[in-house]
């Protein structure tokens, strides 16, 4: 790939997180709810709080809530878009994928089942901010860990 689409590419993701960060989707928490995880990285100093509602094994809304940096914020806030309306299995197999991309597989990278988190692609080439990027989805497999 060229230099130029290589930056380009950068700097809209670079946007894409901004606009996470700015405007988070999913914010706030669930009135009710079936699961119910807060993690934190005392490393960078980012609090999360995540909100699942499950019907079956379908996620049928979800929630976080939180303060930190902006990957953590941006990265979590990726993540309720992608897995909402999703199966408990699917969204866990994401959180796989999105595992493998922040240390370092290309492949994973390229996975348009990631959609716009993979705009954290980059984030795999600082070791101190990944835990960052995987606050959200360390919650996600923590709250679905016992599910069918
Ligand atoms: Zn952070």
């Amino acid at each position: 790939m060229p230099d130029g689409d290589a930056s380009g590419l950068t700097e809209l993701y670079q946007e894409l997180i901004l606009d996470h960060y700015r405007r988070p989707r999913n914010q706030g928490s669930l009135e009710a709810y079936t699961r119910r995880v807060a993690l934190a990285n005392p490393t960078c100093g980012d609090e999360l709080e995540l909100d699942l509602l499950l019907d079956g094994d379908t996620i049928a809304d979800v929630r976080f809530s939180g303060h930190g940096c902006s990957i953590s914020q941006a990265s979590a806030s990726m993540m309720t878009q992608l897995i909402k309306g999703k199966k408990v299995a699917e969204a866990r197999a994401l959180a796989v994928r999105f595992n493998e991309m922040l240390h370092g597989s290309a492949e994973a990278a390229r996975d348009k089942s990631l959609g716009e988190a993979r705009a954290l692609a980059g984030v795999a080439k600082f070791p101190v901010r990944v835990k960052c990027a995987l606050l959200g989805w360390n919650a996600l497999e923590e709250s679905t860990r016992s599910q069918p």
